[in-house]
């Protein structure tokens, strides 16, 4: 076991090529458009300018049912 191991979701970097940063959970974006990344995540849940769109409502539609029960 591993006390210091990488999180296993938040904001990927944009990489060239990639126009929006992408919230990937086990490598793979929520918007499903890209996987297997393996770059730096970033935890942070403020929103940005460059947030991919389609991440970031399904990030919000998740909280929403978080809160609904
Ligand atoms: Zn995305």
């Amino acid at each position: 076991m591993s006390a210091n191991a990488a999180p296993t979701e938040g904001w990927g970097l944009i990489r060239p090529g990639d126009r929006k940063a992408h919230y990937y959970r086990d490598t793979f974006s929520l918007c499903r458009r890209v996987g297997f990344y393996r770059g730096e995540l970033e935890p942070d849940m403020s929103p940005g300018p460059d947030d991919c769109a389609a991440c970031r409502k399904a990030l919000t539609r998740e909280a929403a049912k978080a809160s609904q029960t």
